[in-house]
């Protein structure tokens, strides 16, 4: 077994070609920072099995950020037989510089020229030959992305590391050399590896070289002493990085022979589009707009809002077989249409089951169990499965053409203000995917109190598995209620989401998170058209978690819930009409009146609890909420038939007749959802990734009193219009006593508070 590692800058191409290395389907993202952890799989295709590993992205091999830290200690520490170095060629100069650190190592490296696909588009060619000859490594053109030239790379790596190789340098003809020799035989003389990438470092005064070798240390800081430069003065690093950049302008980038352009040309389409899309005023406007045309195409059951246009009852389609694709009001959404028509399926199953089993002379509890229990709250939740993988296509397209990462650097601009960087804006938009690896992702944010900041915001950022409380509950309101266009409440709770990050983030960092800013240094990747492998791949991984989660999680939740509901504290088997004197039952009113404040507590109905078991059940798994609705659809039904189908939006409904429930209180439900504590994996991701038990602890009273705040507002506000006085008086003196607090004028004591410092 031999080992490669990928290393190259962010954006080159590394998990892309990993994947097509190794089958398998790791996350490629058009934004740097995707892979933040090293990553292995192995070729089968070399005489021998080599092991991959896909080391995350990085500009250089010096130690200020986690990426490079890893990189460079599996570079140095784990010693793989042979680095394959991935070169962006339509960036070939940028690209190179680490490069230069990287052949300083002793180890093989063979440089891949990836994207040699855009880079022909471009009419631009690359002399790989002279490269080679230059560099003294191997040089070969692939596009990892094509699937081109793989082979061709492996064979040469593989030849490569069966033999050894020291480390060679650019610096040769610079004024440091000779420092850095003498360095490097001090460290041969103490028996060090790669003794010249070490030497060049310690010439560097790396932190983490000093500290390493504090001997040879103080004998570069006595040379620094006697040493001027003329345009850096004593700065031993930037002269080093001066020397790498003059070396690659005057020796490598000859190889690259760009296409004549004609001076309008020179602004790439890449650019014109940025001129508008990252425009300082309308860059945002944009993005809510986008986002909105992405929830409409998805939920809107009025597309394009051409129902208004149309003749009166022109849809005389009720019953017939066109009704799933036109709506009452006009035409439905592609993600409606899919959705009617899985429904259909579901419904049509759920009817034949349970007609099959009435028929075989079932027993009227199994029948409830298999019908209500398992397929009620299995479909109510799988019925989902198209808007949220239309949903999921929209925001891959959005990332992998590149866009993304404008956003991050529109937003930059604002979330400064605020203390936090564009780049904690990457993981937040993974969130809108699943809290898990976004929370893994903030890994990459290198100030601690922002990427607690961050950790704690992210499950604001509605996931998948909340999308199903949002569409239903936003339908069943549609439905009963007649009022807004499922499309806007959706979309309203998602943008409501995102405001609730802003102000946490506000709050947290003017608080108990106070810290520096660092700065955002992003370059934006240019947009290309989304690949639809890539594509695919997002939304495969994306139904099989889903499906593979309903089957799992949900399926046992839902068992477990319906029996707890058909049976009493005294074990007795309760029927449907009973439900209310069940185990279920007893515990969602004993904890009901903590709710009342934001609506769906104590003023319900006898059915209200059914709202605050949901909510619970929503810790283990957030489809659960409305799997639970659907286990429990039948029960209710039992009194208020609205409709025979019971998936999703329908029990739902009936829920909402049951208890009479009004609009505010549901807004107030969806957004508690949102808000409070996420789901049982993205509770442990939290807490594995804040470390200490306190910061944990605190972060679960935080999400605790951040959705009981909002559902408070959302409620109160919404049925009692005046309360918003009473509310903005009760923030504005909360902003400020911080204010005040935070220009020392008050000092508020904090009981059993050591001093931080
Ligand atoms: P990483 O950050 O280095 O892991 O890069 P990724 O593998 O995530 O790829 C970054 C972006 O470059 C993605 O949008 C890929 O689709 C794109 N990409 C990767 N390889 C190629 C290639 O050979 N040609 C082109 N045109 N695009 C590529
Ligand atoms: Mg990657």
């Amino acid at each position: 077994m031999k080992y490669f590692a990928l290393a190259g800058n962010p954006n080159s191409g590394k998990t892309t070609l990993f994947n097509s290395l190794t089958g398998s389907t790791a996350h490629v993202g058009n934004w740097p920072g995707v892979t933040v952890d090293k990553r292995e799989g192995v070729y089968k295709k070399c005489p021998e099995p080599v092991s991959i590993v896909d080391l995350p992205g990085i500009y250089s091999l010096s130690p200020y950020t986690p990426e490079e830290v890893i990189s460079r200690n599996y570079l140095l520490d784990e010693k793989p037989d042979c680095v394959i170095n991935i070169v962006d060629a339509t960036n070939l100069e940028r690209n190179l510089y680490l490069t230069t650190q990287i052949m300083e190592i002793d180890v093989p490296v063979v440089i891949a020229l990836n994207m040699m696909d855009a880079v022909e588009k471009n009419g631009d060619k690359i002399n790989a030959e002279e490269l080679e000859k230059k560099i003294g490594l191997p040089v070969v053109k692939i596009s990892a992305l094509k699937e081109k030239g793989i082979d061709e790379l492996m064979k040469r790596a593989y030849q490569a590391c069966l033999s050894s190789r020291k480390g060679t340098t650019v610096l040769e003809g610079g004024s440091l050399i000779h420092l850095i020799r003498d360095c490097k035989i001090a460290l041969e003389g103490q028996k060090v590896d790669n003794s010249l990438f070490h030497a060049v470092k310690l010439v560097e005064l790396d932190e983490l070289e000093v500290a390493s070798h504090p001997e040879s240390a103080k004998m570069v800081e006595e040379f620094k002493k006697t040493f001027s430069d003329d345009t850096f003065g004593s700065d031993f690093e930037a002269i080093i990085a001066d020397g790498r950049y003059k070396y690659i302008s005057s020796n490598y980038s000859g190889a690259l022979v760009k296409k004549k352009r004609t001076d309008k040309s020179n602004l790439t389409s890449s650019d014109k589009a940025d001129k508008v899309l990252t425009h300082k005023i309308w860059g945002i406007p944009i993005f809510l707009l986008i986002l909105f045309a992405i929830f409409h195409l998805t939920f809107s059951e009025n597309f394009l809002f051409i129902g208004a246009a149309l003749p009166e009852g022109w849809v005389a389609l009720e019953g017939t077989a066109a009704e799933g694709i036109f709506g009452d009001g006009g035409i439905n959404s592609p993600g409606v249409i899919l959705f009617n028509l899985l429904d259909w399926a579901m419904s049509s199953i759920s009817e034949a089951v349970s007609n099959a089993m009435a028929s075989g002379g079932a027993a009227e509890w199994a029948t409830g169990l298999v019908c209500d229990g398992i397929l009620g709250g299995l479909f109510a939740i799988l019925s989902f499965l198209p808007q949220i993988l239309l949903l999921f296509l929209f925001f891959s397209i959005l990332e992998d053409s590149g866009y993304m990462a404008r956003v991050a650097f529109i937003l930059d601009r604002i979330f400064r203000k605020f203390g936090l960087s564009g780049r904690a804006f990457m993981p937040m938009i993974m969130g809108f995917g699943c809290s898990v690896p976004a929370m893994i992702n903030t890994r990459t944010l290198a100030d601690e109190k922002e990427r607690m900041a961050t950790i704690r915001v992210i499950p604001f950022f509605s996931c998948g598995a909340k999308l199903p409380i949002l569409t239903a509950i936003a339908g069943g309101i549609v439905m009963q209620f007649g009022v807004g266009n499922a499309d806007l409440i959706t979309y309203g709770m998602y943008v409501l989401g995102m405001a609730t990050a802003v102000v946490s983030v506000i709050l947290l960092r003017s608080t108990t998170m106070k810290g520096e800013v660092p700065p955002f240094i992003m370059e934006l990747p240019s947009y290309h058209v989304p690949q639809f492998k890539n594509l695919m791949r997002h939304l495969w991984d994306k139904a099989k978690h889903f499906v593979r989660k309903a089957f799992t999680i949900i399926l046992a939740s839902t068992i477990l819930i319906w029996f707890i509901s058909h049976f009493s504290w005294s074990w007795n088997y309760l029927p449907d009409e009973e439900i209310n004197a069940s185990i279920l039952a007893g515990i969602g009113q004993l904890v009901q009146p903590l709710f009342t404040p934001m609506g769906f507590g104590s003023q319900l109905g006898s059915w209200g609890w059914v709202f605050v078991v949901a909510a619970i059940t929503g810790l283990i798994a957030k489809e659960n909420v409305i799997a639970t609705f659907g286990t429990l659809a039948a029960c209710i039904t039992a009194g208020f038939v609205a409709d025979e189908g019971l998936e999703g939006i329908d029990s739902v409904v009936n829920m909402i007749a049951a208890t009479q429930i009004t609009v505010p209180a549901l807004i107030a439900f969806i957004a508690f959802n949102m808000t409070t504590i996420p789901c049982f994996a993205a509770v442990a991701t939290a807490k594995a990734e804040l470390g200490s038990k306190k910061n944990f602890r605190n972060t679960i009273i935080f999400w605790l009193c951040v959705s009981y705040v909002v559902g408070t507002m959302i409620y109160l506000i919404g049925s009692w219009w005046w309360t918003v006085f009473i509310f903005a008086a009760v923030w504005a003196a909360v902003i400020t006593l911080i204010v005040l607090h935070n220009k020392g004028k008050l000092s508020i004591k904090l009981p059993r508070r050591r001093k931080a410092d």
